[in-house]
């Protein structure tokens, strides 16, 4: 049964071959046999999930099911969930209970999806390899010395596993993408606005975006189609009608014009990871895609821009955390500036400070121009580059990162190194264009990411290439060994 995607899934729940208590039981079942090592979930709400697959089979058996009713997901543990802690991989939400729940958490329960729990994260999304998560490293499944890639991790390892039928994410300079590459699964970063941040804790609010982690792209678009959409209360969310997305997957691909920009293929990256992408890139010509040179060539500056603006808006979302409202207090504060110091240095891990005093400096009179300025200007050009690419292509092509997965512990002590992980990733988030990470061949068994990247609320497009590709393919089918 846990093999199955989530399209087969859906399909097995209406005809009855199983029932959602069932599917759930056999998560519940896999988590508690696997997750004490892999270690991808913060919470496991089994009574919870058990309930809601109940009421999910009497939807089914009334007629009222839609296409995910009854499919037991999991969701980063950086979406509020009402009444189940939130942590954001941090001591300093460790005590935290939302009163509401994210409106991607209530859209996908309102489909009847089960929610098995919370999955592990890099602390407030802020890592490339989910080493700085206070709850632990999360382990890869296909090779438990590896990293699974961050911030999404606990999902993307989940999903890989084969502990859940899809997990959501979020993706600031790669979340998304990246953990998909190094696990060999599927990911989606939308259009910045696509789907509502509300109640999903903010990192840097210009960049952040929902969504999902799946085994295919068809499986992709079942999950966006419940998660995207106009919501009132994310005041950057997009008044756009919802395509169909399920519908868009077969479409033809003769005459796709796929750029490839050529600043994504220089030094840096690994020769066995090039060839593996330009193999995928291969079987897109054989489909009928014409193939492109293109140049970005602000991308160079990308990683720099990123660690300006990234950390500038953390230190800003971050200050709430402040010991008084809601989280991490130190015992027996002498007075308030005590209070806010020792709540702040003992809820906060190293990376997270290390973001915050970057981003307060980059924001302080006197250097706001020379940095934050500076850099606001730069991701003006890196869009720029996007918008005269998008003239002449219809999608851009590459590795979604440099290197497969490394070892745990490898790069946890040098932050430079770890930052460059994300070096192909992050234009799309400074630009706000949804981005996709694909399985390809994988290198020495270990997986790698085709990324894919459209222009602005181009989802539908980006599914039917990455859909196309596993028809013809069964990359994405590959499971670890023992999972
Ligand atoms: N790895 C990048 C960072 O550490 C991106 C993280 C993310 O997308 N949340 O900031």
């Amino acid at each position: 049964m846990h093999d199955k995607t989530l399209t087969e899934l859906a399909a097995g729940l209406r005809a009855g071959e199983f029932s959602s208590v069932e599917l759930t039981r056999a998560y519940l079942e896999r988590i508690e046999q696997f997750d004490t090592d892999l270690n991808c979930f913060i919470s496991v709400a089994r009574e919870r999930a058990l309930a809601s697959a109940e009421r999910a089979d009497a939807r089914i058996r009334d007629g009222s099911a839609d296409a995910l009713t009854g499919i037991p997901i999991a969701h980063k543990d950086i979406f509020c969930t009402s009444g189940l802690r939130t942590s954001c991989g941090s001591k300093m939400l460790d005590n935290f209970v939302a009163p509401y729940d994210a409106t991607v958490v209530a859209r996908l329960e309102a489909a009847g999806t089960v929610m098995l729990g919370k999955t592990n994260m890099d602390e407030f999304a802020m890592g490339s390899s989910n080493e700085t998560s206070f709850y632990g490293v999360v382990r890869n499944p296909w090779d438990r010395t590896l990293v699974p890639g961050g911030s999404s991790g606990g999902s993307a390892a989940a999903v890989a596993a084969r502990l859940c039928g899809a997990a959501t994410g979020t993706d600031t300079g790669g979340s998304i993408r990246q953990p998909a590459a190094l696990c060999g699964i599927t990911g989606l970063k939308p259009t910045y606005g696509r789907v509502s941040r509300y109640g999903m804790i903010a990192f840097a609010s210009s960049l952040d975006q929902g969504g999902p982690l799946t085994r295919s792209a068809a499986d992709a678009a079942l999950m966006l189609q419940a998660m995207a959409g106009f919501d009132p209360r994310d005041s950057t969310s997009a008044q756009q009608a919802v395509p169909d997305y399920s519908g868009q997957l077969d479409a033809d691909l003769r005459g796709l014009k796929i750029g490839l920009p050529r600043e994504y293929f220089e030094s840096g990256l690994d020769a066995e990871v090039a060839a593996s992408v330009q193999a995928a890139i291969a079987e897109y010509r054989h489909m009928g895609a014409e193939v492109v040179d293109i140049s970005l060539p602000n991308s160079g500056l990308s990683v720099a821009t990123y660690y300006v603006v990234a950390p500038a808006e953390c230190s800003s979302n971050l200050s709430r955390f402040d010991g008084v409202r809601f989280g991490h207090r130190c015992e027996q504060p002498k007075n308030l500036e005590d209070l806010y110091k020792r709540s702040r240095s003992e809820g906060f891990g190293a990376e997270v400070k290390r973001r915050i005093m970057i981003g307060t400096y980059a924001l302080s009179a006197g250097y706001y121009d020379a940095y934050y300025l500076k850099a606001q200007q730069i991701r003006q050009l890196i869009s720029e580059d996007f918008r005269k690419a998008f003239g002449q292509v219809d999608v851009i092509m590459g590795p979604t990162s440099p290197t497969t997965a490394f070892a745990i512990g490898e790069k946890a002590d040098d932050p430079v190194t770890m930052y460059l992980s994300d070096i192909y990733t992050i234009a799309a988030n400074l630009a706000g264009l949804p981005g996709m990470s694909i399985p390809v061949r994988p290198v020495a068994g270990r997986p790698v990411g085709l990324q894919i990247i459209g222009n602005y609320f181009q989802e539908g497009k980006l599914l039917n290439v990455a859909h196309r590709l596993q028809r013809e393919s069964d990359w994405h089918l590959a499971a670890p060994v023992g999972f």
